[in-house]
This record gives C-alpha cells, sequence and structure tokens, in this order.
C-alpha cells in the first residue's frame, strides 16, 4: 500500500500537471452559432438581426486526488471502539444476534437537501480495491481501474463545486439500510486537504444481518443526534458530507464489512461476485453517466484552492449586451456519448446549437464552458440551456432583460469558511488535464 507520504508525493505532481491548464485553451466542439435551418422565417430575421457571438470556450477532465486513507492504527482503534459498543448494547439487549441469512438491500447513501434543483450533484472517484496486496494493480469490482491502492471503500466526492456544497450544506448522508447506530465519532476538523492523519467524523450503523456500514469523513457538527444504540431506519438522516479525517475533499467513504467482520463491497461484478448479488437495492451502472449540473453565468468559474468555495460566477439574470457563459458539469462522461447543446430564446427559437463529444474513453468529472456574447438588440424574456445527454434532455432557465414573474428564487450562495492561515492549499480541488476533444 502506499504510504501518506508517497500520496502526498503523488499530490504534488498532479499540482505540476494542472499548472498546463491556465495556458491552454482549447476549443472542442464544432459551432453554428445563430439560428438553424429548420426555423420559420419570422424567427430567422428575429434572430438573424441578434446573433449570438461566441466569444470563449474551455474545459476539459477534472481528476480529484486520490480520496482518503484510514491507517492502520485509525483501523484498529475504530474496531475496538466498535467492538466495545456492539458488547455493550448487546449485554443490555439493545442489539439481537445477527441474522446473517438476511441479506440487506441497500438505498443510495446521499440526498440533495430540500430545494437542490441540479440534476446531480456526485460522482464516484473511487471503488473498492479488489489487488490490494499487489503493488502497481488497481482492480475494482468491474476488473477496472476506477480505484486506487488499498481502498477499502467507495468515494462518492461532490461534484462540481464541492466545498461550496459542503458549506451550503447542499447533500446530506443517509442511512443505507435500517440498523443501530454502533458508533460515532464527531468533534474533528472538516477541512481536510491531504492525509493529515487526523480523526474522521463518522457513523456507523449495525443492520439485522450484522453487517456494519462505515459512513465517513463527515462535517463537524453535522451528525445525527442520535446517540449509539439508536435505531435509524434507511433514508434517514446521518449528516452533511465534509473532508474531516485523511482526505482531499469533501466526499462520503462508503465502507461495508460482514457480519464477521469482512470487508464488502456492494457491487456485483466480474472482479467482486457476491453469491447472494449485489447489495445494492438498486445497483448504478459502472459508468453512471449524467449532467450533475447546467449553469449561467457571468463568466467563467474561478476554480480555488482547497478547501476554499470556487468563485462560480453563476447569475440566472441578463440584460441585453451582457456576456452569459453556459457551462455544464458531467459524471462519467463517456466518448460513445455524444451532447448536443442549444440555446433557445422566448420564442421557442434556437439562437445556438452545438455538438459535442469528448475523444477519451471516460472522464469521471468534467466541465465545460462557451461564453457568448448576446447583441443589445436580442430579444428580453425567458431564454432556456438546453442539453440533450445520453438519452435525457437536461434544461436551466435565465432570463435576459426583465425578471419572469413569479420572480425567480435566488441562488443560494455559499459563503467561504474561516480557515488558518497555515492551512494546506498545495493543489486545486482538481488537476485539469488539457486533453484534445
Ligand atoms: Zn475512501
Amino acid at each position: 500500500m502506499m504510504g501518506v507520504e508517497g500520496m502526498r508525493n503523488s499530490t504534488r505532481a498532479r499540482v505540476a500537471a494542472c499548472c498546463l491548464l491556465a495556458a491552454t485553451t482549447f476549443l472542442v466542439i464544432m459551432l453554428m452559432a445563430g439560428p438553424v435551418a429548420s426555423l420559420t422565417t419570422a424567427s430567422m430575421t428575429t434572430a438573424g438581426t441578434t446573433r449570438l457571438q461566441l466569444v470563449a470556450s474551455g474545459g476539459g477532465e477534472v481528476v480529484p486526488p486520490d480520496g482518503d486513507y484510514l491507517s492502520p492504527a485509525q483501523r484498529a482503534e475504530i474496531e475496538a471502539m466498535l467492538a466495545a459498543n456492539i458488547g455493550m448494547l448487546t449485554a443490555a439487549g439493545t442489539l439481537t444476534q445477527p441474522r446473517a441469512t438476511e441479506q440487506i438491500a441497500l438505498d443510495w447513501p446521499l440526498a440533495a437537501r430540500d430545494g437542490f434543483t441540479d440534476p446531480g450533484y456526485h460522482a464516484i472517484t473511487g471503488f473498492v480495491d479488489h489487488t490490494p496486496d499487489i503493488p502497481n494493480k488497481l482492480t475494482d469490482y468491474a476488473c477496472g481501474g476506477r480505484t486506487y491502492s488499498g481502498h477499502k471503500g467507495t468515494d462518492i466526492f461532490m461534484w462540481p463545486f464541492a466545498w461550496n456544497k459542503m458549506a451550503a450544506g447542499d447533500v446530506t448522508i443517509a442511512a443505507a439500510a435500517d440498523g443501530v447506530i454502533v458508533g460515532r465519532r464527531d468533534g474533528n476538523p472538516d477541512q481536510s486537504c491531504n492525509f493529515n492523519s487526523n480523526s474522521w467524523n463518522a457513523v456507523y450503523v449495525r443492520h439485522a444481518d450484522g453487517s456494519i456500514a462505515w459512513y465517513g469523513h463527515m462535517k463537524r457538527g453535522s451528525l445525527t443526534t442520535r446517540g449509539v444504540g439508536s435505531m435509524v431506519s434507511a433514508g434517514e438522516y446521518l449528516g452533511l458530507v465534509g473532508s474531516s479525517g485523511n482526505s482531499t475533499g469533501p466526499h462520503l467513504h462508503f465502507e461495508l464489512h460482514d457480519y464477521q467482520g469482512q470487508l464488502l463491497d456492494p457491487y456485483i461484478g466480474s472482479c467482486n461476485p457476491l453469491e447472494g448479488g449485489s447489495w445494492w437495492a438498486s445497483q448504478p451502472n459502472y459508468y453512471d453517466s449524467a449532467i450533475n449540473k447546467l449553469m449561467t453565468g457571468t463568466g467563467p468559474v474561478s476554480w480555488k484552492a482547497c478547501p476554499l468555495p470556487d468563485d462560480t460566477n453563476e447569475a440566472i439574470q441578463f440584460q441585453p449586451g451582457d456576456r452569459i457563459t453556459f457551462s455544464t458539469y458531467y459524471r462519467d462522461q463517456l466518448n460513445t456519448l455524444p451532447s448536443l447543446y442549444r440555446i433557445r430564446g422566448p420564442n421557442g427559437a434556437i439562437f445556438a446549437q452545438w455538438s459535442q463529444t469528448i475523444k477519451p474513453a471516460h472522464y469521471a468529472l468534467s466541465q465545460w464552458w462557451w461564453s457568448y456574447d448576446f447583441p443589445a438588440s436580442v430579444m428580453t424574456g425567458t431564454w432556456r440551456f438546453e442539453v440533450e445527454f445520453n438519452g435525457r434532455t437536461y434544461s436551466h432557465t435565465f432570463y435576459v432583460g426583465e425578471p419572469a414573474t413569479p420572480t425567480p428564487t435566488p441562488i443560494p450562495t455559499a459563503t467561504a469558511t474561516p480557515f488558518p492561515d497555515d492551512y494546506p492549499r498545495n493543489y486545486l480541488p482538481g488537476v485539469m488535464r488539457p486533453s484534445a476533444p
């Protein structure tokens, strides 16, 4: 297993790579500004006098550093704590003997807060490593390499704007199955950017079959008020996603152990042939391709160094003559899945349309943006930014001129949480690899 120091070095190497990005602009798409041929004459006339002008574009893959690490000493401490609590709860009659024959069906362990409107919020950045003892070999449940050395859980990163999401409490951790809380730990710092040997904040839930789910890296002070010995139901709030412990950014490390304490990867696949089938009630696809967010803004995102929230420049209200930046944030973008982009005016007419397909096979996380000048003569009213991707049409509404009625709900903005001056800030939240389309 790679040591902590080795991982730090690896992180530094990626920082160097990141800086190529700033100087690299790459046009990724064939773009057609203005109306498409199928428009009516009337709308073509309107659109023709108000052609949108593409002025800049960019984006690419975002590679988060390896997500986390529990040292052997930290694992031993957790296991001793759980054993002691389980002994105490069993003696008290709170815990019954495990019903080992009854396999649990796990629900998705995250949920968006009420009022969160983006179509998604996460990307998988590391599955369980099934060949932890073979150096330089990474094997996830599907025999792919989407893991890192010795990783024992599933890392579900927030994407995009992980620190903004953490500050806003956008994503909650929910119990994947009914059970009893057999351990909890809170009070540890929650803004880790690297492996700092801190302990994490976590909740541990034992299910009826004796299996135990570990929910790690929680935001400090966000844990459920339920204590050790309390029952929780599937879907019940356990805490907020954070970056406590050895962690490189806000994410959930979800780890599962069977009733004998053996590590269990809940995903079934050719390198993890589970006899009873997947432990997920509905196992997501290996490539769970989707767009997490469509955004309009006053300019490209200003990505900040960990752990600062990004300056998103998000806006939905504009005026004629403004420059508007359109951006998208994908998880599991594949080169077999083209995207079709459209900007529609208030009359439904298409003012710009383009398509995009990446050349590399897969990006776990990616972001793309295009800035258009909207001329002073542009139609006012409610506009739409649409993307067709993987069988779904995503739509985002923005306004030019007077706000439409009812007045759109303001977009919540995250505030930066103060952090010590000596806090490590040695890399950006993701390394953007310049890559040819
Ligand atoms: Zn992890």
